[in-house]
């Protein structure tokens, strides 16, 4: 049993609307969607954050930007996506497991807020 959210999440204990998944990352829609298409990509592994992966993450981290690639496709994202991912509370990371927002279906500011 952990406390971990997204751990919980991958563990099945808590149910999720999934997107996509493999051996190694998880996607889901978020509960609190900010766009009409608010999918979180999340590694199995449990990864605090950005700041706290280790090189040997590394491979994993690109696999997780080239998941957000096959999601956009199958969702049929042709006019662009986001991918953000928040690292640390000072910047509104709420659950520290490391995770990218995938954001479409509307105008999108820039800078982010
Ligand atoms: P962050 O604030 O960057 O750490 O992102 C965490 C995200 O997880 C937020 O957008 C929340 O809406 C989302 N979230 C929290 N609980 C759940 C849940 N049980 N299922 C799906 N998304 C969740
Ligand atoms: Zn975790």
């Amino acid at each position: 049993m952990t406390d971990c959210l997204f751990c919980r999440i991958v563990g099945q204990e808590i149910q999720a609307r999934i997107v996509m998944e493999n051996d190694e990352i998880i996607a889901f829609h978020d509960l609190n969607p900010q766009a009409p298409v608010h999918v979180l990509i999340v590694p199995r592994k449990h990864i605090k954050s950005l700041g706290e992966a280790l090189d040997d993450d590394g491979n994993l981290l690109g696999k997780i930007q080239l998941f957000a690639r096959d999601i956009a496709k199958s969702l049929g994202l042709t006019n662009g996506f986001r991918l953000v991912m928040n690292n640390g509370k000072g910047v509104g990371q709420s659950v520290d497991h490391l995770h990218y927002h995938l954001l479409a279906g509307r105008r999108m500011q820039w800078p982010p807020g």
